[in-house]
C-alpha cells in the first residue's frame, strides 16, 4: 500500500502506518495550543493517542492471531486515522472460524477495558467514585460538577476505558467492513451459503448505511454522513469480492496454465531478459540453471525497477537478480488458491508441476485474461 511504513513486525507479521496518522498529533497540538493547555496535559494526550493507537494494534492482532490458529496467514497490520485494518489472506473456510476471528478483535478491547477497570474498581473507593464522576460527566456534557477533582492520569485512564468500550461497540455494528458485519455474515452462514450469506448481510449493511445518513443529515452531523456513504460502499464491495471468489472456486490452474513459455538462463545478462521484456509479449519470466532447474522467478515489475536505475549493470548474470522463493502451483489447485498467491505476494509468475512435472506457468496476465473473460459483471 502506498504510503505506509512499517514500524515494526509482531509475530512475522508486519506493522504498517500510513503517514497521515502524523495528522492526529499535529490535530492535539493545534487543538492544545488554540485552548491554551500546559505542555503537561499536551504531552497527556498525546500519550493517549498513542495508547489509543496501541490498543487497536491489539484489536488487529485479536483478529490476525485467531486467524492463525486456523491456518490463514495475515498480510499485514495497517494503521490510519480511521482505525486499524489486518490483511487476512483469505476468509477462513469454516463460518465458526470466521465468527472467532471477526469476534476476537472487539473481544480485545473488551479485555483491555475489564482489565483497566480492575484499578479504580477496586483499589479505593476515593478512585471509584472519580470513575463514577468521570462517566457522568460523560454523560453531563456541559456540566463541570461531576469532573472536580480529575487529574490528567484519571483522564487517561478513565478515557482509556471508555474508548475500548466504544471501540468494540463501534465495530459490533452489523455491516461490512466492521467485524459485526462479518459476524452477521458468519452466523448467517451457518444456515445458507456464503455467498447468500454476504449478499444479506451486506444488504442489512447498505441499509444501515442509508439509515446513517439520513441520521446524519437530520442531525447536521457530516462526520455521521460520510461514514454512511463509506459503510455503504464497503458492503457493496465485501459481496462483491465474495463473488468473485465464487468464480475463482469454479477454475482450476488446469483452466489457465500456459504450456508454451520462454526460459531464461542464471548465467544470461540481465540485458538479455530486458531485451525479451521489450520484444516479446511475455511479461513475466522462470529463471533456469543449466540443468533445467528453477533458480527463481523475475516478475516484470523487478526488471522494469532495475532497467530505470541508472547505475544498474546490465551484464550482471540473472542469477543475482532472481526471485529465489517462491511458491508452486499443481495443475489441480483451485484458483482460488492461486489467484492470491500469483497476484499478491510479488513474483507475478509461478510454475505449475503435474506428476513432478514442470508442465508451464501461470502469470498475471492469465489471471486478468480469466477476469476478463469470465468476470463480467463480478
Ligand atoms: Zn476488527
Amino acid at each position: 500500500m502506498k504510503g505506509v511504513i512499517q514500524i515494526a513486525r509482531i509475530f512475522g507479521i508486519p506493522v504498517q502506518v500510513h503517514w497521515t496518522f502524523v495528522l492526529i498529533f499535529l490535530w492535539v497540538l493545534i487543538k492544545g495550543l488554540g485552548e491554551a493547555w500546559d505542555w503537561y496535559t499536551i504531552g497527556w494526550m498525546m500519550a493517549f493517542v498513542l495508547a489509543i493507537f496501541f490498543c487497536v494494534v491489539l484489536h488487529e492482532f485479536g483478529h490476525a492471531l485467531t486467524a492463525r490458529r486456523f491456518g490463514v496467514d495475515t498480510r499485514d497490520i495497517i494503521l490510519s486515522p480511521i482505525g486499524g485494518v489486518a490483511r487476512l489472506d483469505r476468509l477462513p473456510e469454516n463460518p465458526m472460524h470466521e465468527f472467532l476471528v471477526a469476534v476476537a478483535g472487539p473481544a480485545v478491547n473488551v479485555g483491555i477495558s475489564l482489565t483497566l477497570s480492575v484499578f479504580p474498581l477496586a483499589i479505593s473507593g476515593h478512585s471509584r467514585d472519580k470513575f463514577y464522576n468521570f462517566f457522568m460527566s460523560l454523560a453531563y456534557p456541559g456540566s463541570n460538577v461531576f469532573a472536580v477533582g480529575l487529574s490528567a492520569f484519571d483522564y487517561f485512564l478513565f478515557g482509556l476505558i471508555f474508548l475500548n468500550i466504544i471501540l468494540a461497540v463501534f465495530n459490533m455494528l452489523p455491516a461490512f467492513p466492521m467485524d459485526g458485519g462479518r459476524v452477521l455474515r458468519a452466523l448467517l452462514s451457518l444456515r445458507m451459503g456464503r455467498l447468500r450469506a454476504t449478499r444479506l448481510a451486506s444488504y442489512i449493511g447498505q441499509v444501515l448505511a442509508v439509515g446513517l445518513v439520513i441520521f446524519g443529515i437530520w442531525q447536521f452531523s457530516v462526520v455521521t454522513a460520510v461514514v454512511g456513504v463509506f459503510v455503504f460502499v464497503m458492503a457493496v464491495n465485501e459481496y462483491r469480492m465474495v463473488r468473485f471468489d465464487g468464480l475463482l472456486d469454479q477454475y482450476t490452474v488446469a483452466d489457465v496454465v500456459r504450456p508454451a513459455f520462454t526460459p531464461l538462463y542464471g548465467d544470461e545478462p540481465l540485458k538479455a531478459a530486458i531485451d525479451r521484456l521489450q520484444h516479446g509479449s511475455e511479461r513475466h519470466f522462470l529463471v533456469f540453471d543449466r540443468w533445467q532447474n528453477i533458480l527463481g522467478t523475475l516478475s516484470e515489475h523487478k526488471l522494469m525497477k532495475l532497467a530505470k536505475q541508472k547505475d544498474t549493470d546490465l551484464q550482471k548474470p540473472l542469477s543475482e537478480v532472481v526471485k529465489r522463493r517462491y511458491e508452486v502451483l499443481l495443475l489441480q489447485d483451485s484458483m482460488r488458491e492461486a489467484f492470491p498467491k500469483v497476484s499478491w505476494k510479488g513474483q507475478g509468475i509461478l510454475p505449475v508441476y503435474h506428476k513432478h512435472r514442470l508442465v508451464g506457468v501461470v502469470d498475471r496476465e492469465s489471471l486478468d485474461y480469466l477476469v476478463k473473460l469470465k468476470g463480467k459483471g463480478a
